[in-house]
């Protein structure tokens, strides 16, 4: 299979489980995560009508913007976020899904240069709750939002999750509602959230049943990687 069949075929089970839920395929956006992949490999996509890309390691995403710029593309940080790199990342990217600390949403925002529109951002949540994995738990987030609300070279999107992996569907389910439910809340204490980033190759469909709007995939488009770097 070509990247560009599997893009198609990609698409295909995005309307399909959109149709199934009662909602429009137009609502769930596709980013293709690109990271390991070679700048050859990005091309075919965007030959294909491809044009958001998530990268998690900053110099990789540097090299590939850079070499990339002469096409309009979305590009979006999916990856842990040391401080030292918050300059180049709110100098690179339209959106960051991996904001897990108030400190860096304060460094990106003071280093989100004047003359660029603000730099989306989503929250990562940590649905597991395991206290080695990054991310923020539910009960910490309204006032962690309150606080971000007011850094005006931000633009607060939404939520974003990437659970352990789990084969049973309505395991996959089940996790994904938490994030859903703490979302649909969110919105009913008046923040204007828009966006579920979650949803990756093995469990898009649970994930678009629960309410994703940005579904993450890079196995299913790009092939397996060859070394696992998340
Ligand atoms: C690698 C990665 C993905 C894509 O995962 P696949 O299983 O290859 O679709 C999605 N989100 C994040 C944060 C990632 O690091």
């Amino acid at each position: 299979m070509t990247i560009a069949q599997n893009l198609q075929h990609v698409c295909k089970r995005i309307a399909d489980t959109a149709q199934r839920c009662h909602r429009s395929a137009h609502t769930v956006n596709l980013l293709a995560v690109s990271k390991t992949r070679s700048i050859d490999d990005i091309v075919h996509a965007i030959n294909a009508g491809q044009t958001r890309f998530g990268e998690n390691q900053l110099q990789e995403a540097i090299t590939k913007i850079n070499a990339l710029q002469d096409y309009h593309l979305e590009w979006h940080f999916i990856g842990h976020i040391q401080s030292n790199k918050t300059r180049e990342i709110a100098h690179y990217f339209t959106w960051v899904h991996s904001i897990d600390r108030y400190k860096i949403a304060k460094r990106l925002n003071e280093q989100r240069p004047a003359h660029m529109p603000p730099l989306n951002i989503c929250l990562q949540i940590n649905l597991d709750e395991e206290a080695t994995k990054s991310g923020i738990t539910i009960d910490e987030l309204p006032p962690l939002i309150i606080k971000i609300q007011s850094l005006t070279h931000l633009h607060l999107r939404g939520l974003m999750a990437i659970p352990a992996k789990q084969q049973d569907y309505h395991a996959q389910q089940n996790t994904f509602a938490k994030l859903r439910r703490a979302f649909v809340e969110l919105q009913q204490q008046g923040f204007p959230l828009d966006t579920l980033s979650m949803g990756m190759s093995h469990d898009l469909e649970a994930a678009i049943e629960q309410g994703a709007t940005i579904v993450r995939i890079g196995t299913d488009i790009f092939g397996e990687r060859r070394e696992k770097t998340c």
